[in-house]
């Protein structure tokens, strides 16, 4: 058994925690906090062991209820590897501590790709997690676009992309952000972090992005366009889409036009936290225009797709399973994840 700290226990953290308490390869050691939260009683409900960062406040933990088991350095030390899921910019502050403790450690799209000096994705590079002490799993917009382009560069070469992201303005308990009424251009400058992210996994591919955050808590909602190297059909691009275990369908059918309506699938699905770890695409939005231009609406669950990531660049990093499409496979076999469509 793989034995996997989690450093950070909130958005990203706790579904971490969670997809590793399925796998049959891996068993969580123990999950962080910074402060008493209804998150740290649902660490204590799951039977995960409750660590803290700072010991001084462990009086206030147990006079709410909550055993200490250590701290984070203790935790760390019960591990083989540590998923960093503390917010954006503190990850990095984590480094020397791992660095010291020589524990393997992966931090997610909040840290800059320096900070582990290799970017992952399970379909794109999971081989090359092999030996390394470190990595990042791409930020949730960049892995739905990694998936997507990596998907028509193996079918048909990609020559460029354009990708637009309309992004959510936060995430569904974070009260604190907005906006409430505005459409924020971010940033208004282009490209935005999103393209030169894809490149630190896909360094060949030619893209641009541009992004905007809008007042929706469920979901970005991205508009791509691709110019492809080989002539090809809807059909066949459909076809690739079908045969691939992380991007999903809406189909058409099912009338589904608006993120709001794809939560209410994903839950009446019965999804842990209506969580979609693949990329939803449109069926009726994939489009071939003379024969190279791919078009289409995707949306991206910003707290679910980096999730079944995470794990398969455990097993990478680990080096227990090298054939990608086995970890993929068990990684998606213990989370009930069978793409949407
Ligand atoms: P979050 O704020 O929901 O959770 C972070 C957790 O870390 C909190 O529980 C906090 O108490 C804890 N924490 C803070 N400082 C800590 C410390 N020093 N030691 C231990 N724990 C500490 O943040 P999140 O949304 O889960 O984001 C985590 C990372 O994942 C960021 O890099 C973010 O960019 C990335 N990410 C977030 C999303 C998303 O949509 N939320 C999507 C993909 C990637």
């Amino acid at each position: 058994m793989i034995k996997v700290a989690i450093n950070g226990y909130g958005t990203i953290g706790k579904r971490v925690a969670d997809a590793v308490a399925a796998q049959p390869d891996m068993e969580v050691v123990g999950v962080s906090k910074t402060s008493v939260s209804a998150e740290a009683y649902i660490a204590k409900e799951r039977g995960y062991p409750l660590y803290i960062a700072d010991l001084a406040k462990k009086s206030a933990f147990e006079k709410a209820g909550l055993e200490v088991a250590g701290d984070v350095e203790a935790m760390l030390k019960a591990a083989d590897i540590v998923v960093d899921a503390t917010p954006g910019g503190v990850g990095e502050k984590n480094k020397p501590l791992y660095e010291r403790l020589g524990k393997k450690a992966i931090w997610q799209g909040g840290e800059g790709h320096e900070v582990a000096g290799f970017s992952f994705n399970a379909h794109a590079n999971y081989n090359e997690a092999a030996g390394k002490q470190f990595a990042r799993v791409v930020s949730c917009n960049s892995t739905g676009l990694v998936r997507i382009i990596h998907a028509l560069d193996q079918a048909f070469g990609v020559e460029r992309v354009l990708a637009v992201m309309v992004r959510r303005g936060a995430d569904p308990s974070d009260v604190k952000r907005g906006p409430i009424d505005a459409i924020v251009l971010n940033p208004v400058t282009i490209p935005s972090h999103h393209g030169p992210d894809v490149k630190t996994v896909l360094p060949h591919i030619n893209i641009v992005t541009l992004a905007m955050i809008v007042p929706t808590t469920f979901m970005h909602m991205h508009s791509i366009q691709m110019e492809l190297k080989k002539e090809t059909t809807r059909d066949a691009v459909l076809k690739v889409f079908e045969g691939h275990n992380r991007i999903g369908l809406v189909r058409k059918a099912t009338g589904i036009k608006s993120n709001a309506e794809l939560r209410e699938y994903t839950q009446d699905l019965g999804r842990p936290r209506t969580d979609l770890w693949e990329n939803g695409v449109f069926e009726d939005s994939v489009s071939i225009l003379d024969g190279k231009e791919f078009y289409c609406f995707q949306a991206i669950h910003q707290e679910a797709d980096v999730i079944p990531e995470n794990i398969d660049c455990i097993r990478a990093l680990m080096g227990t399973v090298k054939d990608p499409e086995e970890s993929i496979r068990m990684t998606n076999e213990a989370l009930g994840l069978v793409a949407i469509g």
